[in-house]
């Protein structure tokens, strides 16, 4: 069977670990590629450590694209969500602190019962 540069894509001998064509590392490009997978193990770990997904996607981001690709997902729901959250939060107090002070009560009273 006949081996095929990855770069240049012209024929090459099966033992070949450098391209006699381009000169390319045939045994790294092979590396990066098998490196390189869709894998949603990297799109959990962006969900639950979103800095650590951000940070492994700046690195990802050149050599290895899928994986980039996984992990910044899953730290752009993860942020998506978070800021859902936050949302709903703050409109939630302004409810509870808008209901408050229409019954004519102390805002600051009930600001231990939002701390919980
Ligand atoms: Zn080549």
């Amino acid at each position: 069977m006949a081996k095929y540069c990855t770069k240049c894509g012209k024929e090459i001998n099966e033992e070949a670990v450098i391209c006699v064509h381009c000169g390319c590392s045939l045994n790294e490009a092979k590396k990066v590629k098998e490196q390189d997978s869709d894998n949603i193990g990297w799109g959990f770990l962006g969900f639950f450590v979103p800095l650590a997904g951000l940070i492994l996607w700046l690195i990802w981001r050149d050599d290895a694209p899928k994986k980039a690709k996984n992990v910044g997902v899953g730290a752009l729901v993860s942020a998506i969500i978070y800021l859902v959250g936050v949302l709903i939060y703050v409109i939630l107090i302004f409810c509870v602190l808008g209901a408050a002070a229409t019954a004519g009560a102390s805002a600051f009273a009930l600001m231990p019962a939002l701390l919980i």
